[in-house]
């Protein structure tokens, strides 16, 4: 960007526009300096047509070509200019877009980025075993291989066979709450699945047990030489009719989880939706365990809708304290689920909430596993 002289001042001489240069920066009237000079410009510009001043003494940092100071309207008005080079471009007093400084700034900016990653991966390395092993689809639990194969059907398949996070599919992993969670936190100590070191770095933030800070937005290796292989291999042992015998006897114990979550999810959204407190943990927990003994899901939620109903009514009517409300809620469906029993009622099944779609794990369960979808809601388990 060297300096050029502009047509409306090259009718001037060397000494003219020296003289013109020196006589603006003393402080004389603009307007007077253009009727004089004869310069055609509005005279509050005249000063973007002034020659820099060149700073002999000082050298650009990048080619060593003299550095300049760009004229501002006058030297007391906006304080001085900016120094830059007289031939490349880049500025010497202040932040600089010249192609070398960018060329910089993306350079530092990615030995970050290689840094961050290296630590990440030395932290994962220091919590984690990545240690892999040849398995057999039987190798796994019936809950390791629903749950895994509910990990990859939420988070998908990445780049060399690793699976994205959880947290960003439109099915969630599991009913709210912990079940999740817990099925991550089962296959990393299985040591079938580990967090994989290159997940975006906000999913490892200090915490100190198995799981990462932000297991929901965490990437998994699964542990294995082949996992897409092993992966297959899992999906055809489950067609009905090819369960190893040690997944069958584990059967129940799935089922009764995934129920247990669904009601409790269901509870907890009926009691607020009324603005009522949560139900006590261990007493729900018993409650529901009673209703599935003889009920489908489906029909249990149409008792906790109805037991929620009954709270809120029971509050008003009573002006009962809060803290009532929840034991009154886990009275209330047990009346109903026993007096179904004795008097030998029929309950209608529920609907699931709109709110809360079913989850992966149900359709990996349900879909893919015992091959019955929603009859997995709707009938009772007989667990
Ligand atoms: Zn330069
Ligand atoms: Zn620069």
């Amino acid at each position: 960007m060297k300096f050029q002289i502009d047509p409306r001042v090259a009718h001037l001489t060397a000494a003219q526009l020296t003289a013109l240069t020196g006589r603006y920066h003393a402080g004389e009237r603009a307007i007077d300096l253009v009727t004089e000079y004869q310069v055609r410009c509005a005279p509050n510009q005249l000063y973007r047509l002034l020659p820099p001043t060149v700073l002999r003494d000082r050298q650009c940092d990048i080619c060593g070509a003299p550095l300049i100071q760009v004229r501002r309207s006058r030297p007391d008005a906006t304080g001085p200019g900016n120094i830059v080079c007289s031939v490349c471009a880049h500025r010497a007093d202040g932040p600089c877009g010249c192609a070398v400084c960018k060329r910089d700034r993306s350079e530092q900016r990615q030995r970050e980025v290689m840094r961050c990653r290296a630590e990440q991966e030395a932290y994962c390395c220091a919590r984690w075993s990545y240690a892999e092993r040849v398995r057999a689809p039987d190798d796994l639990t019936f809950a390791e291989a629903v749950a895994l194969l509910s990990v990859v059907r939420c988070g998908g398949w990445r780049a060399n066979e690793t699976v994205g996070a959880v947290g960003y599919s439109a099915v969630p992993l599991a009913p709210a709450g912990e079940l999740g969670m817990q099925l991550l936190t089962s296959l990393i100590r299985a040591g079938v699945i580990a967090p994989d070191p290159d997940s975006p770095m906000e999913a490892f933030t200090a915490s100190d047990d198995d799981l990462p800070a932000f297991p929901y937005v965490t990437y998994w290796r699964i542990l294995t030489p082949s996992p897409t292989a092993l992966v297959r291999r899992i999906e055809h042992l489950a067609e009905p009719g090819e369960w190893p015998q040690t997944w069958r006897d584990e059967l129940g114990d799935m089922q009764l989880a995934l129920a247990l979550a669904e009601c409790r999810e269901f509870a907890d959204y009926c009691l607020l939706e009324r603005g009522l407190p949560e139900a006590p943990e261990v007493a729900s927990e018993a409650l529901f365990q009673n209703l599935l003994r003889d009920f489908s899901v489906a029909q249990c939620f149409r008792i906790i809708w109805a037991g929620a109903h009954a709270t809120s009514d029971f509050l008003v009517r009573k002006r009962a304290n809060r803290r009532h409300a929840a034991n009154y809620f886990i009275g209330a469906c047990q009346r109903w689920a026993d007096r179904a029993r004795t008097e030998a009622w029929t309950i209608k099944p529920g609907f699931r909430n709109n709110n809360y779609r079913r989850s992966q794990l149900s359709h990996v369960l349900y879909d893919v596993f015992l091959g019955i979808g929603e009859k997995g809601f709707i009938e009772p388990l007989g667990v």
